[in-house]
């Protein structure tokens, strides 16, 4: 009788998915050991958003959780999620440092890598996959799954062949989004064992509801191994439930083996941890919706985009948004829409509508997207919209990782200078994150709470710094009035107005953290010029200026975080 194998993914996946990635390692160590006990394929446990959350707002080591966990869960393989050269960044990182942070892990406890990259550009797999190989560990190819025009059966065929020949042990259909029909999940699973001797994965998150009944497709067509989260975390922008998926397939030919009442006793345990975290939970989240067929939006970023859209005051452009996003994902050649590309494509959308004017504000990313510096899109880019992000540049048609110059011993020095390293590992987690690892490497990031996150500000309460204000300029008088999106108004008070003397405020038009402040009080800059860095929902936007002129007062400091709508500096 053939086992269908079970990956459980309440350490990572399940609460990535449901719970804003925020289940603290005190709240997984109780349970670790019962799960143990399961017999399932592997626990995944680590890697995807759950590093960059640790240290960003739980004040836990992430290294620290893995040796913690691996010290528990003695019999199971504990796994991770790898996202290629970005490694559990956004960014592409230097082979030296992919090399030492795939070791490492290993070193640390992980035994099965599932590794992917948002465009399935094998080039920005490869070295991470023989770094994981050469340390003898289960490798897990990943087809990135979408639905285009551009992505066949053939096409998803032929990349599974490149990952066989890379010495992948098994594959993953990694349906993040929810997308794969029951139809479309037999016809590419056969078609898979057919032409590969992979064991084949299935992974879906059951945003379209549709996930369960493809699941059981998946089993019709000979698939080896199911992701499924215990209950409490499951359903929703998360996978389908641990337990409903052992008992549906208990006493066929795909029975998974797993004992329903140990799964029950476990279930318990994570009732209360749903409770405990049920602020973070967005209702959005945890409904079924087939509008993600429409508009393809993964799990995890559709309660990403509430947030964002709440921090920005403009959860009124939500279903705009939504609209924009299938627009945007095909001029950019249709990229699967995961971690970075989600990220790229979904606030490209955002500021699309924001704005008002398409591809008027473009981040950093989108940029180098476009430019080729995240690999090879599935479909070409739109001409026009290429043109107007990066004029006549050539995009790049090397290896992206090719460019990098290695990096790890910089930050080892560096690291070091600053006192911030105690561990190798430290080294790894700066050089992933050099703009929040240091102030979490010092101790100095406090634990969240679990209070609900703070109310959106209205859009008639300006917060933080002023919005309205009279302003001297030499001897004028005049009133200045920030509006919410775009630069400003001015109203001339003095009878001398119209001298020639004008004044502008460069105002953010979101909410995020400033990474890098250009200009000082008495610069002289060109309108365009870039004064300011703005890191927003993980991306780097420039900030430019309106207008020429000499930089007047600045209210900000590199570090600060600013709400839409802030005056960050005036010019003169
Ligand atoms: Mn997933």
């Amino acid at each position: 009788m053939k086992k269908i194998k079970i990956i459980e993914t309440a350490f990572r996946d399940a609460h990535q998915s449901l719970l804003a990635t925020r289940m603290r390692t005190r709240d997984m160590l109780p349970i670790a050991e019962e799960l143990d006990k399961v017999g399932f394929f592997s626990l995944e446990a680590w890697g995807g958003a759950t590093f960059d959350t640790c240290i960003r707002y739980l004040n836990e080591d992430p290294w620290e959780r893995l040796v913690e966990l691996k010290d528990i869960v003695k019999k199971t393989p504990l796994q991770m999620l790898l996202r290629g050269q970005n490694l559990v960044g956004y960014k592409h990182y230097p082979d030296d440092v992919v090399r030492k942070f795939v070791e490492k892990s290993y070193e640390n406890g992980i035994d099965v890598f599932r590794i992917f990259d948002a465009l399935n550009d094998i080039r920005n797999m490869e070295m991470s996959i023989k770094v994981a190989k050469e340390q003898n560990a289960h490798v897990q190819g990943t087809i990135s799954y979408t639905i285009s025009p551009f992505h066949t059966i053939e096409k998803y065929v032929e990349f599974a062949k490149e990952l066989e020949n890379l010495e992948c042990d098994s594959l993953t259909i990694k349906d993040m989004a929810g997308l794969i029909s029951p139809h479309d999940t037999y016809e590419l699973i056969t078609t898979l064992k057919e032409e590969t001797d992979l064991m084949i994965n299935l992974h879906c998150h059951c945003t379209s509801g549709m996930s369960p009944i493809s699941y059981y497709a998946a089993c019709q067509a000979g698939v080896d191994l199911l992701d499924t989260a215990i209950s409490p975390l499951s359903w929703g922008a998360s996978q389908p439930p641990t337990e409903s998926i052992v008992a549906a397939l208990n006493n066929t030919p795909y029975d998974t083996g797993l004992d329903l009442k140990l799964l029950t006793h476990i279930k318990k345990y994570f009732e209360e941890i749903r409770k405990k975290y049920s602020s973070l939970i967005d209702p959005i989240a945890e409904k079924v919706d087939t509008d993600v067929l429409i508009y393809q939006i993964p799990g995890g970023m559709l309660s990403n985009f509430v947030s964002q859209l709440k921090q920005q005051n403009a959860l009124d452009k939500y279903e705009e948004v939504l609209e924009e996003v299938p627009k945007v994902r095909q001029e950019l050649g249709y990229p699967p829409l995961v971690t970075p590309t989600s990220q790229i494509v979904g606030i490209m959308a955002v500021m699309n509508v924001l704005s008002g004017e398409r591809y008027k504000n473009v981040s950093k990313e989108v940029k180098e997207y476009i430019k080729g510096y995240y690999g090879r899109p599935p479909a070409p880019i739109d001409k026009e919209i290429a043109k107007k992000v990066i004029g006549d540049e050539k995009p790049i048609t090397v290896r992206p990782a090719d460019l990098l110059e290695p990096e790890f011993e910089k930050y080892k020095e560096e690291g070091e200078k600053l006192g911030i390293i105690k561990k190798e590992e430290d080294i790894l987690t700066y050089a992933l994150y050099p703009s929040i690892a240091p102030k979490f490497l010092r101790g100095e990031v406090e634990e969240e709470s679990l209070k609900p996150p703070e109310k959106a500000i209205p859009q008639e309460e300006p917060s933080g710094l002023p919005t309205e204000y009279s302003v001297d300029v030499d001897g004028e008088i005049f009133d200045v009035k920030v509006l919410p999106v775009g630069y400003m108004e001015i109203e001339a008070k003095s009878n001398k107005a119209g001298n020639g003397s004008v004044i502008g405020s460069v105002i953010s038009t979101m909410q995020g953290m400033i990474l890098k402040l250009k200009v000082h009080k008495g610069d002289n800059i060109k309108g365009g010029d870039v004064v300011a860095v703005l890191e927003a929902m993980k991306m780097e936007n420039d900030i430019y200026a309106p207008q020429s002129g000499v930089v007047g007062d600045v209210f900000i400091e590199e570090g600060d975080t600013v709400n839409a709508g802030d005056t960050l500096m005036v010019i003169k």
